[in-house]
């Protein structure tokens, strides 16, 4: 195998095993808020944080960082669990940042005995003019100079649900002149009266991000907590808390976070899609959810090389989506099971084949495998469903399909010659006429005979009806985010319905995720409602890359 070369997060583990720090210890962790389903972005996170562990043998725990009453919920924590295992990895605990909020609470009386923190009765607005600009340092507000017994009384009246919400908070006491903003005396405590999803009314104060999160990676002896880029303003303030606190000393690394093409990736944005109605749900195939990409018929597999092709980067980027498409493509091609389904049919009549014949034709189920994975019985018979394009009444010279006078291959059967063709009163063709030649089935022919393309049918009398699905992509510019008004650009042409296409079948053993490639139209996936009654089908992806850049 190939030596990969080591990424900056893996170069400064590898240093902390040589050194000896933590004992050769490596613990990570995965923190998501459960205010809405996981995104490609987050597999990102997902497989930087366990494959971490994987390769230094450690572990990674899952961390609810629940610290938001308003927006959390529980059907995303069952979402989030639900979407990592999927993804193929198992957290060593399931852990709460709520879980920390009396210990939480704790250090934050620590800070206050220590001088460090106290009780303000600003208002957000006011807090914030007095915290000055990056140029010019910030002025004290009134209430920094409390004492120590009147802080602690303040912030315990605060628990005990004496004051509003936004009428006092909690800060640090640090540096009002401290060149970077997240210093000058942050917010470390706010009051909310919201019932919270696992502590009930318990709370009504709750830490914000930066007081609740190197905290909680202290508790649980994070070794290495590794976030996004934006946090990097945000680390001077984790190293502060954790060494006012002489607590266990995580350490946080940044890396940037994947942002793809013709998709937004932050949970606000995709919950407004849903909720107004944009797309059917967070799992609907379109959307950049991890559930969404699972509907659609993407694998574990695939989302976890696109993780790996991707790699790790100190720098914002842009990947293209299509390396997303490229990576299903690759593992769908080696793995799927090959079908024949006709989308747009019309009707091919094989003159000279007995009425009410029925040919059971073996096709195996994977060519890119030794074996092909065994095979299924396709039904042949004298009436068949082709595709409208596979048949030119005026056939230009290169198009080796049907027209008057034209030979093909059905595919795992015989060789039809084209003699005839009827039209409706529109003109549009409605039946096309050929002559099979008995002694070309595939697999023992002997007739001699060359014909240049191939095409795929289904048994009129046999066949299956199914509603396929096609998407495009969910937005018509690369970069929606920077748009004024993101919606304004969502691609109104990102979902065909085809409501009755005809599926070989056999097609009607298909099972949710496990791909199949509908030979020459794509990869599809059967839908997690479809019924047996009425049978759906997502496109994955096309065969090739059909945008041409
Ligand atoms: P969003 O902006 O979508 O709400 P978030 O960062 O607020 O994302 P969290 O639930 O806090 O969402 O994310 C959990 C973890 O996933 C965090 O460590 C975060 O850094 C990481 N993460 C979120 N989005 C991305 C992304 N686009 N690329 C890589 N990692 C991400
Ligand atoms: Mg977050
Ligand atoms: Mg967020």
């Amino acid at each position: 195998e190939e030596e990969k070369s080591l990424n900056f997060i893996e170069e400064i583990i590898e240093e902390d095993l040589r050194s000896g720090k933590h004992d050769g210890r490596v613990l990570t962790r995965f923190p998501p808020e459960p205010n809405g389903y996981l995104h490609i972005g987050h597999a990102k996170s997902i497989c930087l944080n366990f494959g971490l562990a994987q390769k230094y043998n450690g572990k990674t725990n899952l961390r609810f960082d629940d610290t938001n009453p308003v927006t959390e919920d529980t059907e995303y924590v069952e979402s989030i669990k639900n979407d990592i295992q999927w993804l193929g990895f198992q957290w060593a605990q399931e852990l709460y940042t709520s879980d920390y909020f009396e210990t939480l609470y704790e250090y934050a009386v620590k800070l206050i005995k220590n001088g460090l923190a106290y009780v303000d009765d600003s208002t957000a607005e006011e807090i914030a003019a007095a915290k000055g600009t990056p140029t010019e340092p910030g002025v004290p507000t009134p209430n920094r100079s409390r004492s120590v017994e009147e802080n602690l009384q303040l912030f315990q009246e605060m628990r005990d649900g004496k004051y509003q919400d936004g009428e006092k908070v909690l800060r640090a006491k640090i540096d009002l002149a401290n060149p970077n903003m997240h210093m000058r005396d942050p917010i470390i405590y706010r009051i909310k009266h919201a019932h919270h999803h696992r502590t009930g009314d318990k709370w009504c104060i709750y830490p914000m991000y930066d007081f609740a999160h190197g905290q909680s990676d202290s508790i649980e002896k994070i070794t290495h907590s590794v976030c996004t880029l934006e946090f990097i303003p945000h680390r001077a303030l984790y190293d502060w808390l954790i060494e006012q606190l002489e607590i266990f000393p995580s350490k946080q690394y940044e890396f940037a976070r994947l942002n793809m093409t013709y998709t937004v990736m932050s949970k606000r944005k995709l919950l407004q899609l849903v909720n107004e109605g944009h797309v059917e749900s967070w799992d609907d195939p379109r959307m950049p959810t991890i559930s969404g990409l699972r509907r659609r018929g993407y694998t574990p597999a695939s989302i976890r090389n696109f993780c790996d092709r991707i790699g790790i980067q100190k720098r914002e980027n842009m990947i293209d989506v299509s390396l997303l498409e490229f990576c299903i493509r690759e593992d769908l091609n080696k793995t799927a099971w090959r079908r024949m389904a006709v989308l747009d049919p019309i009707k091919l009549i094989i003159t000279n084949y007995p009425d009410g014949k029925v040919e059971e034709l073996v096709g195996e189920n994977n060519p890119e495998v030794e074996g092909g994975e065994g095979s299924r019985i396709i039904p042949f018979t004298k009436e068949l469903w082709i595709e409208r394009d596979d048949f030119m009444e005026d056939a230009p010279k290169k198009f080796f399909r049907l027209g008057p006078g034209l030979s093909v291959r059905l595919k795992h059967g015989y060789i039809v010659e084209c003699h005839d063709f009827k039209k409706d009163e529109n003109g549009n063709v409605t039946e096309v006429h050929c002559n099979y030649i008995p002694n070309s089935k595939s697999g023992e022919d002997t007739s001699g005979l060359k014909v240049k393309g191939t095409i795929h049918w289904v048994s009129t009398a046999h066949a299956k009806e199914a509603e396929v699905r096609l998407y495009d992509r969910l937005f018509q510019v690369e970069n929606p985010a920077a748009e004024e008004d993101f919606k304004a650009s969502l691609n109104p042409n990102s979902l065909t319905v085809i409501p009755k296409a005809y599926i070989e079948p056999d097609l009607a053993n298909a099972i949710p995720g496990k791909g199949y490639q509908f030979i020459r139209l794509g990869y599809f996936n059967l839908d997690t409602k479809s019924t047996s009654e009425h049978l759906v089908f997502n496109r994955t992806v096309t065969l090739k890359d059909s945008w041409a850049k």
